[in-house]
């Protein structure tokens, strides 16, 4: 029951998405094909006298030597109770390469949930970056593991990248690769029947994805779907959107079999009690970024409130779900505060001209919507995310998974800087900073499915790890590129202090200071020399 006028229906599985962007010239990044980067992986590798953050939730324990044999971590020994009682005798014998970490830090490195290998989108707005420029940002904020989710570039395209990436040909964190699902009538569809929805599952499975993205779909079809991925060994996150919530709101695909929900969208729906639709306007039109936008910030207030009997027993069957939230908090900051996020201090240094372009209001572009963002806006959004993080952090305190993802390309955020955005908004939320790592790392590494491999620091794992100056929990705003803004009280001058020293893929370590050195000439090719640079151009 193929649609013959349908370009899309003789793409090969994974692929509709890239070829509807190719179909209007908008051109993936550049994929990466070389590394200038990163030593390693060494036969013996020593981090010597480091203090651990696990990824679990544990505290903080140290000294500690670690031994990391090529890609994996091979022992952890305490050498003392302190930096001045390290007793030599029980320190590990010399690796071939050591690292000087006393008074450092070492925790996992970090999977960033939802995250996207740019965009074709971009070069609506000009050149689009390489995938370089993507992955050194994500490898200067400690982004080890990503999970692409929807390939946008085309699934062929992510895997390829997965695969140099695993073999450390490139410089880029560990990928995992999750489909766009053809099914939605606002975008590509190629599936009709829920056959054709097993059919097409299958021969993604036969591809080598690791997952699917949904953006939903009618309800025998996105049933049938999550029903073969299942049989398949496919995991899955959905963005509940709103041309299919009303059909298939989170909690029925969460039913279903659904991994993850992404953003929040779906959710408060879940909980509307005395109403089926969101209060559309009647003008609404969804094609309209701003309408889309600015009246998806009212959801929350029509929903149930926290501590009411709907409010519970919608949190009490998602738990017995087993069902993840990656609520993607950071992507939305510019609702609440437009300037906040136009003006943020990376903008200058980090980001590249045409997302930068692409970020700045426009009909036709996806997350432009600032046509006339107003003061009542932003007090709707501060509003929406007060009630979005009760639900989010009451999920975390009793027993619930949540995960920290980025979505970053869009609305003013930006590679590796959105995911540690999203550490603090995770703490704005409610959770103690070991909750958000634990968010950020081990858990991160459970929705994916390789918590076996990565995500702690444990015996046996793969060597992702990060090696700070100084303590994360003190203040997240330390693993931003730029760092944060101190005042020096030798000099009585402000300075920026950062805290990422090396990140470790895979037993291959990088220098955190070259790569944001790399990143700053990438974005500044990016620019004219004589051209105006953000956050002073449009
Ligand atoms: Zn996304």
């Amino acid at each position: 029951m193929s649609k013959p006028d349908n370009p899309y229906i003789n793409s090969l599985p994974g692929e509709e998405m890239g070829d509807l962007n190719a179909s209007k010239g908008w051109r993936p990044p550049v994929p990466a094909s070389s590394r200038d980067r990163g030593e390693g992986p060494f036969k013996r590798m020593v981090l010597r006298g480091a203090t651990i953050i696990d990824g679990t939730g544990a505290p903080p324990w140290g000294p500690v030597d670690v031994v990391i044999e090529n890609d994996r971590i091979a022992a952890l020994v305490g050498v003392g109770a302190s930096l001045d009682t390290i007793n030599p005798d029980r320190r590990p014998a010399a690796g071939d390469f050591e690292v000087d970490c006393h008074g450092k830090f070492v925790m996992p490195g970090l999977v960033d949930s939802h995250a996207h290998i740019g965009t074709p989108y971009h070069s609506m707005c000009g050149v689009e970056p390489p995938a370089d420029y993507i992955y050194k940002l994500w490898l200067a904020h400690g982004v080890t593991t990503v999970r692409e989710m929807g390939g946008l570039n085309g699934l062929g395209y992510t895997m390829q990248q997965k695969e140099a990436s695993a073999r450390n040909d490139i410089a880029a964190p560990n990928i995992l690769s999750y489909a766009y699902f053809p099914a939605v009538n606002d975008r590509v569809k190629t599936i009709y029947t829920p056959d054709q929805a097993r059919d097409w599952v299958r021969k993604l499975k036969n591809r080598g994805a690791d997952g699917i993205k949904f953006f939903g779909a009618p309800p025998t079809i996105m049933q049938a779907a999550l029903d073969e991925a299942a049989k398949q060994g496919l995991r899955s996150g959905c963005h509940h959107a709103q041309m299919a919530v009303t059909r298939v709101n989170a909690l029925k695909s969460a039913g279903w079999g659904l991994t993850s929900s992404e953003h929040y969208y779906g959710l408060p729906e879940a909980l509307f009690e005395s109403q089926v639709v969101q209060q559309f306007p009647t003008d609404y039109n969804y094609s309209d970024e701003y309408f889309r936008f600015a009246l998806a910030g009212q959801t929350f207030k029509q929903a149930a409130q926290p501590g009411s009997a709907k409010w519970k027993e919608v949190m009490e069957r998602f738990l017995e779900l087993g069902h993840t939230f990656v609520p993607t908090f950071n992507i939305y900051d510019a609702n609440r505060d437009l300037m906040r996020a136009r003006r943020a201090d990376w903008h200058d240094d980090y980001t590249w001209k045409a997302i930068w372009k692409y970020f700045q209001p426009q009909r036709g572009g996806h997350g432009s919507y600032w046509y006339r963002w107003s003061t009542t806006n932003e007090i709707e959004w501060k509003e929406n995310y007060r009630l979005w993080m009760q639900f989010i952090n009451e999920y975390k305190n009793l027993g619930g998974r949540v995960c920290a993802g980025s979505d970053s390309g869009f609305i003013f955020q930006i590679f590796g800087f959105g995911l540690i955005r999203e550490l603090e908004l995770l703490q704005e939320a409610g959770f103690h900073p070991l909750e958000a790592l634990r968010s950020a790392t081990s858990l991160g590494a459970e929705l994916l499915g390789i918590d076996h491999e990565t995500g702690s620091v444990d015996v046996g794992k793969r060597a992702d790890l990060l090696v700070m100056d100084h303590n994360p929990l003190e203040d997240f705003k330390l693993l931003y590129g730029t760092g944060a803004w101190r005042l020096n009280d030798q000099t009585g001058q402000p300075e920026w202090v950062r805290a990422l020293r090396y990140t470790i893929k895979a037993g291959l370590i990088f220098d955190v200071d070259e790569l944001l050195a790399d990143v700053r000439e990438l974005a500044g090719d990016s620019w004219g020399d004589d051209e105006e640079r953000p956050p002073h151009v449009r």
